[in-house]
């Protein structure tokens, strides 16, 4: 590895990062992680602190799975590389399409497709969902709905799904017809609804109105997530995934589950849309699919969208894909996390070290009053919303918001930041007492505000 000067000088130089601005990286260089093990990183400056991030989201097995390591290494020394494109395919990528489709069985997904990440599953999921419906002779059916706060992605299709401006607003124009409803988030909404159930019911009816403005024969699919996680950890009452079902079967519209962060045990359960009893037409995984040691997605259809593809004529043929679409090494990376994932259940652990994190963020509302609302509950996925006034909502500056998660990372845990919010999605394998570490680091970070 390079010195440390010479990281810091080219990361300023040369390094442009994701989800930033280039000359905010150089005025306030990133921290540059070197090492990891168990749930702790380290940085160049040697300072180590939990990732309460998981990685982002994705590292559900924490750093040390040498299983997957060994995985990854097998495969790289038979079979690094070739192209699933018809024609072709590989063990690896056959086992790892088997044991998704089992793991999310009872969601009714019955084919896997893959890709590099969640974004291209996404991208993926809406292409397939068009092609569904010309097939089964309703070329009009080409508008999305999806929801404010949710977030799909980066990609021109997933962007504009996306529910949050800030990732729409530079790029636009985006796709046309997509249309976004109010999202489930008692916090603030338009109808000034706090009860959950009573907002689902005001989404529901926005949805029937939208689609009668619009046409039910232009819609062909609704994706949300099942929690919304980037937005905020936003999670709905239990009648809304449900409600939502019932408005897609009646007006022939396809349902697809993003489960990009809730699949794979974070929510608590294998995926996000079992806690509401719902089976979506499609799905769309990754991060957690390999623990994000290498990128891997899926867009997964339902036996019943299956057999309208497999059934077709030439025009049922998927003219979209991608290089590295089921990857000999992604998919050994696949096959060993989903063995590890299984072997220590970790939707269990998920569910009870999430209601622990969950707790204690209610507990440090109490003591904080910059913490306006704290979200979360079914796994590990935990959001507190920081705000400057408790009896306006008015949202905390983000200087704030900055200050408070430099200081949890001093005094022990990185948390993910998304002003006015901080958000935290822990390795599953976490223990009770780094729960515990992370709730003290948060509480000092609190105190810095
Ligand atoms: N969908 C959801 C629900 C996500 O949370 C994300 C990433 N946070 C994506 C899609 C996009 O995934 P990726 O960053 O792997 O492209």
């Amino acid at each position: 590895m390079k010195d440390d000067n010479f990281l810091k000088e080219h990361n300023a130089r040369h390094l442009w990062h994701p989800m930033g601005h280039p000359g905010e990286s150089q005025a306030h260089p990133p921290k540059i992680i070197t090492d990891a093990a168990g749930v702790t990183i380290t940085d160049i400056d040697g300072h180590s602190t939990i990732d309460a991030v998981g990685g982002l989201w994705c590292v559900n097995l924490g750093y040390s799975n040498d299983a997957i390591k060994q995985a990854i290494s097998d495969q790289l020394a038979r079979l690094p590389y070739y192209s699933a494109f018809a024609g072709t395919s590989n063990p690896a990528a056959i086992e790892a399409s088997q044991m998704v489709c089992d793991l999310f069985a009872e969601d009714g997904m019955a084919r896997a497709f893959f890709t590099s990440g969640g974004s291209d599953s996404v991208d993926v999921a809406l292409r397939l969902a068009r092609q569904y419906h010309r097939l089964r002779g309703e070329p009009t059916r080409t508008k999305f709905l999806s929801l404010k706060k949710g977030y799909h992605g980066t990609h021109f299709g997933g962007a504009s799904v996306n529910g949050n401006p800030r990732f729409r607003h530079g790029y636009e124009p985006l796709l046309p017809g997509c249309v976004h409803l109010p999202a489930p988030y008692t916090y603030r909404n338009p109808f000034h609804e706090s009860d959950p159930a009573r907002l689902a019911q005001l989404i529901a009816q926005a949805a029937e109105d939208e689609i009668a403005f619009q046409g039910a024969d232009t819609i062909a699919a609704l994706i949300m997530e099942p929690i919304l996680g980037a937005g905020g950890v936003i999670v709905p009452d239990e009648s809304f995934m449900p409600l939502m079902r019932e408005i897609c079967d009646r007006h022939g519209i396809l349902l697809i589950s993003d489960e990009v962060i809730t699949g794979f045990g974070r929510s608590g359960d294998w995926s996000g849309a079992r806690h509401w009893g719902v089976a979506p037409d499609m799905m769309t995984v990754a991060k957690g699919i390999t623990s994000g040691y290498f990128p891997v997605g899926a867009a997964l259809v339902s036996g019943a969208v299956a057999e309208v593809f497999e059934g077709a004529d030439a025009n049922g043929a998927i003219y979209t894909g991608y290089t590295y679409s089921a990857h000999p090494v992604g998919a050994a990376a696949v096959v060993a996390t989903l063995t590890e994932t299984l072997r220590l259940d970790l939707r269990e652990n998920a569910a009870a070290r999430g209601r622990q994190l969950f707790e204690g963020c209610q507990r440090l509302a109490e003591t904080h009053a910059i913490v306006g609302d704290v979200r979360g509950g079914h796994g590990l996925m935990t959001a507190l919303e920081l705000v400057s006034d408790r009896a306006t909502k008015a949202p905390a500056d983000p200087a704030t918001v900055k200050r408070v998660h430099q200081a949890a990372y001093e005094a022990g845990a990185m948390v993910r930041m998304g002003p006015p919010n901080l958000m935290m999605s822990p390795p599953l394998t976490i223990s009770e007492a780094e729960i515990d570490t992370v709730l003290s680091a948060l509480d000092a970070g609190l105190s810095a505000a």
